[in-house]
């Protein structure tokens, strides 16, 4: 006798509406806001003994309802199945948005209007039934305020910067393509960036301490300036270049310590995003992140991170790579504006990470990563999309590293995730080096590259940084001699799965140290087998 709702979300149900629809349940939850244009075949189709949970507020967004439109919605089901079957909510579960706006007390007041985190909309789900019951003061009240910020949403200059529009309108073919092949290229970076046989780096990130998030708490609130809490990274870093001197890693990096998250870091730095003091969302476990805000346009206020390279070059003569976080990254972890196509708001960062590139390469950083591990989580459920959503992330990520000359070395970074069914879209990112995660899956992924026939250099994680686990030099050389049995010596990187910001020093020093040893043992067996031919 159990009153059981199903709910769905994320997209309309399709091809499963029917078996929705003959489920043993009282009600359907439906998602309008990724599936209205499903609605009548939803409203046709349902069973006299159903209600119908409609989802007008967006759960995974956090813009302000358009309470206009979504009367109308909702008018159009009670007329088709009466009120007393009709049940309002938001889209999908109200986790993935920020908990409560009120908080935000610093965000700009001109974009602060147009947000709704989940208290604001569960206010709006009230709302809509308010209004529909017959409006009393305070809804209509409400409705004044939403219609009128809106309006000034719609028409915000804010929203809209001509230049980068034309800039991103105008993007030729010759941008999303590097100036000569892979296999050339390998050749000018053998001779400009001259590395052993199995070169090793990390992924970006050094543990952040306690201490390196006290400084920055201790700046934000303003009890450090920017000069104390910027001399303090910069003691950080050098002491970081110098750990990776000595422990004989080849391509080194500053170790991000200046970074809260990878994405937020970029959300503060650009134009056409605004960040939150409380936004928190959940990661992944026990993670939390604060998901920037993309209202607008989206372009570079000025460099971002050439400052720190050029730093972290003057501290050592080995290569330092470059750090960035890609487009597709960037879009997939961020709140963004649902006034346009994701493609379009995807080349606009794009755009802005292209000219950070350049920058970087002006500047003399010979090897530049930009990492894109939300790649495989953005693919549409749909398969019907899928094919639309590789084509414009490749694009983006190659307008993005494209634009410097074959003797600079583009890295990227993929973590743990099931890549085998997009491996051609991957091989068409023409990175010159992918970082993967492989050590939880014990390589198997390493084959796949393989037999799509990979051509590109590939660093295969040889431990796993999400686990305490010091692992020791043997494990890491087992993992070694597994990869080369799929992949060509002279393609082989060695390198962690992923960054090592949540671990501890007293874990990355021996762990490095031995992926270290790992790699020159092999390598120095690579050499006697040379020399014994
Ligand atoms: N460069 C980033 C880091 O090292 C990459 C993080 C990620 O892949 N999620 O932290
Ligand atoms: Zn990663």
């Amino acid at each position: 006798s159990l009153s059981i709702l199903v709910a769905s979300y994320f997209g309309p149900l399709r091809d499963n509406l029917e078996t929705a629809i003959r489920l043993p349940v009282r009600a359907l939850h439906v998602d309008l806001v990724r599936g209205r244009d499903e609605l009548d075949d939803v409203l046709a189709a349902l069973r006299g003994d159903m209600r119908l949970s409609v989802g007008l507020v967006d759960g995974r967004n956090v813009w302000r309802t358009d309470l206009q439109q979504a009367s109308t919605l909702l008018e159009h089901v009670i007329d088709a199945i009466g009120g007393e079957r009709v049940i309002v909510g938001p889209s999908c579960s109200l986790m993935h948005v920020p908990v409560d706006l009120e908080l935000e007390t610093a965000l700009d007041p001109r974009i602060r209007p147009w947000l709704a985190f989940a208290r604001q909309k569960l206010t709006e789900i009230v709302t809509l039934a308010r209004l529909r019951l017959g409006a009393d003061a305070q809804g209509e009240t409400e409705r004044a305020q939403n219609a009128s910020a809106l309006h000034d949403r719609r028409n915000s200059p804010l929203t809209h910067n001509a230049g980068v529009r034309r800039r991103a309108e105008a993007v030729q073919p010759t941008m999303v393509r590097r100036k000569s092949p892979y296999s050339q290229r390998r050749l000018v970076q053998r001779e400009s960036l001259p590395l052993p046989l199995f070169p090793t780096t990390t992924i970006g990130s050094f543990p952040q301490t306690d201490e390196i998030r006290r400084d920055r708490a201790g700046y934000k609130r303003g009890e450090l300036s920017e000069k104390q809490y910027h001399r303090r990274l910069r003691e950080t870093m050098a002491k970081t270049i110098r750990f990776q001197e000595e422990i004989g890693l080849d391509v080194l990096v500053h170790g991000e310590a200046e970074r809260n998250d990878m994405v937020e870091y970029f959300g503060e730095e650009l134009a056409g995003f605004a960040v939150t003091a409380n936004g928190w969302v959940q990661s992944y476990g026990s993670r939390c992140v604060k998901p920037p805000i993309l209202y607008g346009d989206v372009s570079r206020k000025r460099p971002i991170t050439v400052g720190w390279a050029r730093r972290a070059m003057s501290c050592t003569s080995k290569p330092v790579k470059g750090m960035l976080t890609g487009p597709v990254t960037i879009l997939c972890w961020s709140f963004v504006r649902d006034d346009q196509p994701r493609r379009e708001t995807c080349r606009q960062i794009a755009l802005a990470i292209r000219d950070e590139v350049q920058d970087l390469e002006a500047a003399g950083v010979r090897v530049i990563q930009i990492d894109e591990p939300a790649f495989r989580e953005g693919l549409p459920l749909r398969h019907a999309q899928r094919t639309e959503y590789l084509r414009w992330a490749v694009e983006c990520f190659r307008l993005a590293s494209s634009g410097v000359s074959d003797a600079t070395q583009i890295h990227t970074h993929m973590c743990y995730a099931e890549f085998h069914h997009i491996l051609e879209a991957v091989a068409a990112l023409d990175a010159d080096v992918i970082s993967i995660e492989t050590a939880r899956s014990n390589l198997e992924l390493l084959a796949a590259f393989r037999e799509c026939g990979y051509p590109n250099d590939i660093g295969p994680g040889v431990y796993d940084i999400h686990s305490p686990r010091i692992p020791s030099m043997q494990s890491i050389q087992l993992l070694l001699r597994k990869a080369l049995q799929v992949l060509r010596p002279e393609q082989l990187w060695v390198n962690p799965d992923c960054g090592l910001k949540t671990r501890t020093w007293e874990e990355v020093r021996p762990a490095l140290a031995n992926m270290v040893a790992a790699a020159r043992a092999l390598r120095e067996q690579a050499t006697q087998k040379q020399t014994a031919r």
